[in-house]
């Protein structure tokens, strides 16, 4: 028997994993066609919607599409089939099918577009090759001692206190909290309208800035005062699982002819461009599925070996010549994972789903 899923089941799970607070600010993710509260029996994912993609939806019965790339970009003012993006979308809502995009918030966490391409290209102890400032805000909240524990962990359920590769991360401090209860309250420790000393401890905790409002919540309800303190403090660290581009290395350096003959044999690329070729081994590797030509200072100032990306402009070759290779492998090339990647989260949540691979999504560029 089909399974039958509503649209938002699956959305939400994907918004989980990347929200599309992290998207940028140029970018329309989300669902852009269709009711998130529609059921769904078979869903097809895709890097682009093409045409060709709409057509094997349809006869597919697939009542979703999830694309990496929006199929709504810019702002749409008519309808009136004056161009592809106008008739994709006519014809998608003709037929009832229901267009989701996963993009730039994908690209931006470290398990996304670029992790995938990291893992096959044989990448470890990858990181993010620039990760997104301003990303974090400290929650200071002030309690009894004894909730302390319990508004901790309610606070690291809720998306708190991960730093790197550790979690639960916290700072208590004890001390002492003064209130005084006044008419119309209903205090949970001292009287009205006299003043009350409590022995408190002050818990710190980091917070990703979109998990911001969960963390909050998680902290007001689990807290046994009428009316909790706390702060919220803006940091300027940058957050290092999210950003642009990862950079890794390949367990053992090797000549960088040898290396790109095996990148064009992993992405399936006709042919690669890149600038003079390095005369030193490849170890560090930087790359950026997609168009990516804006990180390559940021790859060189990382001393990466190699810079692998799509969409380099003619000028952008003469950068780092000597430094640095850099790679232009292409878009579709460097992006395409992307479909294995979405159906793999997918897959792994919804094993009984009807989820396809599209076989139409291909490369509309040909080469001779
Ligand atoms: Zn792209």
């Amino acid at each position: 028997m089909q399974k039958i899923m509503q649209i938002k089941d699956i959305t939400n799970y994907l918004e989980n994993i990347a929200p599309r607070s992290l998207q940028e600010s140029y970018d329309n993710s989300g669902l852009l066609i269709g009711l998130s509260s529609a059921t769904i029996t078979k869903t097809l994912i895709t890097l682009d919607v093409t045409e060709e993609v709409l057509d094997e939806a349809i006869s597919k019965r697939c009542e979703l599409i999830i694309a990496h790339h929006p199929l709504i970009f810019r702002g749409v003012k008519k309808l009136t089939n004056s161009n592809l993006t106008e008739r994709l979308i006519v014809k998608a809502i003709k037929n009832d099918i229901a267009i989701y995009a996963i993009h730039t918030n994908l690209d931006n966490i470290i398990g996304g577009v670029n992790g995938i391409f990291a893992e096959k290209l044989g990448l470890v102890n990858t990181r993010i090759l620039s990760p997104k400032g301003d990303g974090y805000k400290k929650v200071v909240c002030f309690c009894p001692t004894k909730y302390t524990e319990k508004i901790q962990n309610a606070m690291f359920a809720a998306g708190a206190g991960t730093i790197g590769n550790y979690d639960n991360c916290s700072y208590v401090l004890n001390g002492q909290g003064t209130f005084k209860p006044l008419e119309g309250s209903t205090p949970f420790l001292g009287e009205i309208n006299k003043l009350h000393k409590e022995n408190e401890d002050r818990i710190e905790v980091i917070v990703p800035d979109y998990k911001l409002n969960d963390v909050v919540i998680a902290m007001i309800s689990t807290h046994p005062y009428e009316e909790p303190a706390y702060d919220i403090y803006t940091l300027n660290n940058s957050n290092q699982l999210i950003g642009s581009g990862l950079i890794g290395e390949i367990e053992d350096a090797m000549p960088v002819d040898k290396y790109l003959k095996k990148v064009k044999k992993i992405l399936g690329a006709s042919y690669i461009k890149h600038n003079k070729l390095v005369d030193k081994p490849v170890k560090k590797v930087a790359i950026c599925g997609g168009s990516g030509s804006f990180l390559i200072n940021v790859a060189a100032n990382n001393n990466a070996d190699l810079f692998i990306t799509a969409d380099i402009k003619y000028h952008e070759y003469f950068e780092h010549i000597g430094n640095m290779t850099i790679v232009d492998a292409g878009h579709y090339e460097t992006e395409h994972l992307v479909k294995e990647l979405i159906y793999a989260l997918l897959i792994k949540k919804f094993p009984n789903f009807a989820l396809q691979i599209s076989e139409k999504s291909a490369n509309p560029i040909s080469f001779m």
